[in-house]
């Protein structure tokens, strides 16, 4: 074996170890993103996305309820305000 030899399959070991690591930390991630996606409803527009994109949140008694607007946390409280007063 040549020191040129030896020195292709350096670089190609520390590419291969670099790749299967970047792999790894890849899926790590993503299975990571998976499950931090969590799905919520807006129960204003009906409108479903990720609860951490939520631009609102509003307590209830079922537990934390999910809006994709501020505008639409309004139109909820109104109408559950409504409610309680009827
Ligand atoms: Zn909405």
């Amino acid at each position: 074996m040549t020191a040129g030899g030896w020195k292709v399959d350096y670089t190609l070991w520390i590419t291969i170890v670099f790749l299967a690591l970047t792999g790894a930390l890849w899926l790590v991630r993503r299975r990571a993103h998976r499950a931090g996606a969590v799905e919520a409803t807006d129960p204003v527009c009906g409108v479903s996305f990720e609860r951490r994109e939520a631009e609102a949140t509003e307590p209830t008694p079922n537990g934390e309820t999910y809006f994709c607007s501020a505008q639409c946390a309004r139109t909820f409280r109104d109408r559950s305000g409504q409610e309680a007063a009827r």
